[in-house]
């Protein structure tokens, strides 16, 4: 059941230990980087810490040689600054990296989601820890040795292929390492390899199943398939259930971001409720993305992460910008990690439309609770006589739809109404042919914001 039963089990006070040391090895470490080591030594900047750079050697060039911070309880950790993004893009290529070159094995950047990518460094060690953790994800929802798993996940720069065929070629699993796309290739091995693991993003999911239509098979009967891994891109409840139903597995949640490794930051078990973080790695805490302030626990709020074990490239209370809570209580399953809420969108994400906070993760939740809905929608908003309009283009289902042009009004109102009942807007829905919308290779592109003149969105 576990794959590391003595840390996944681990009482939480020496949990509490084990993070304050690797806390302090951390900002150690952290501090021989050039943003760190100029922050540590600044000292105004880390107000726990009056003094901590004081007496530090200065290296030739000026440079401190190592400006480190010490803490002697977690909690301290509040009172250190946050790093952002625009901290990692101004320090590019090496202002975060601790150690020499000759040490780096491999780099990976952030797929560019919401601006210029940012590059994160790996030494051996870091490279066998995330392997390590994927397979203790992998390994807490039942994959064994035993397993055929394809990955479906970009390989290449984007941390999902790369990190999980790591980590499954770790546990002993036979790894197929054939990438997203080229649907029918994808279908002809999942048959005859027998695959019983796939790795996919959600949206991906859902397009690969109208091929199997296509191509007259059906998943459910034609198939090994047990278990699906989906992450990369938020997807709400409605869709792990959807895609659990097509394809007749059991599907879990992943979470993970390039600054802290990848995939394996946290990871759902077999109790599907919530994602376990794995804190004998990564320190997590929820703030307040407004005032930054730690929220109490359970609140909702922005996810701040700092890694406690990477080597290349440390992160000090890194702000995700990734949405959730930590959920109330001990899971059944026996581990201590705390878990984590499915992310329910970034803080930049969110879309005011006339005073209105909206998540698009709300727009698909509803629109996905419709059996006549299909899988893809797409969300765009323009400014018209200085009020911005919502519209909403979804595809119809061809499997259930099968009505007159009247019904398809009558889907279009009740679309509309449901829409209007969870968001408090009055959207414009479109219904639009099946297959019809983009589809992306990689992380789906859901909101078009044309407010800004030219394309703006995400
Ligand atoms: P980018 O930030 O450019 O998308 P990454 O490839 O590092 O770069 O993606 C990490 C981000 O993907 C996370 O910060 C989060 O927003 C999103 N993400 C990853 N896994 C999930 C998940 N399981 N649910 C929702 N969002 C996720
Ligand atoms: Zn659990």
């Amino acid at each position: 059941m576990y794959w590391e039963k003595d840390v996944e089990t681990m009482d939480r006070s020496a949990l509490a230990v084990l993070q304050l040391r690797r806390l302090n090895e951390t900002l150690k470490q952290a501090g021989r980087s050039a943003f760190y080591g100029k922050r540590f030594a600044a000292g105004a900047d880390t107000p726990a810490q009056a003094g901590a750079a004081a007496g530090m050697p200065a290296q030739a060039g000026g440079k401190p040689a190592v400006a480190s911070v010490e803490l002697s309880d977690l909690e301290q950790l509040r009172e250190l600054p946050f790093t952002k993004k625009d901290d990692l893009r101004n320090a590019f290529p090496y202002g975060f990296l601790t150690v020499d070159l000759e040490k780096v094995i491999r780099l990976h950047s952030s797929s560019g989601t919401t601006g210029n990518p940012t590059v994160v460094f790996h030494t051996p060690d870091d490279i066998d820890h995330w392997g390590n953790l994927i397979a203790r994800c992998m390994y807490t929802t039942g994959v064994r040795k035993q397993d055929v798993f394809q990955n479906m996940m970009g390989y290449g720069l984007f941390t999902g292929g790369l990190g999980f065929h790591y980590g499954a070629e770790k546990l002993g699993v036979m790894t197929i390492p054939i990438g997203p796309g080229n649907s029918r290739r994808q279908i002809w091995f999942l048959k005859h390899l027998k695959t019983t693991v796939i790795h996919i993003l959600p949206s991906y999911a859902l397009r690969l199943y109208s091929f199997f239509e296509e191509m007259e098979l059906d998943p459910r009967e034609d198939l090994h398939l047990r278990i699906a891994f989906i992450g990369a891109e938020p997807h709400s409840e409605e869709i792990r259930k959807k895609i659990e139903e097509l394809y007749g597995i059991k599907v879990y949640n992943s979470y993970g971001l390039s600054e802290m490794c990848g995939p394996g930051v946290a990871f759902e078990c077999e109790c599907q409720e919530g994602l376990h973080i794995w804190e004998d790695h990564f320190y997590p805490e929820i703030i307040d993305p407004a005032s930054g302030r730690v929220l109490p626990d359970g609140e909702r709020g922005e996810l701040v992460l700092t890694t406690l074990t990477r080597e290349a490239m440390p992160l000090i209370r890194y702000r995700t910008r990734d949405l959730t809570r930590f959920l109330p209580g001990e899971c059944p399953c026996g581990r201590t990690h705390r878990r984590i809420d499915r992310i329910t969108g970034r803080s930049d994400d969110m879309l005011i439309i006339n005073g209105v906070n909206i998540f698009p993760i709300q727009i698909e939740k509803t629109l996905m609770a419709i059996p006549e809905i299909g899988h893809n929608y797409l969300i765009e908003i323009h400014k018209e006589n200085f009020m911005d309009k919502l519209s909403v283009k979804v595809e119809i289902s061809e499997e259930v739809f099968h009505g007159t042009l009247a019904e398809l009004e009558k889907l279009q109102s009740k679309a509309a109404a449901a829409l209007r009942a969870e968001l408090g807007v009055t959207p414009n829905v479109k219904l639009v042919e099946p297959s019809s919308l983009p589809v992306s290779e990689g992380k789906a592109r859901r909101v078009y914001d044309y407010r800004g003149g030219e394309e703006g969105g995400l």
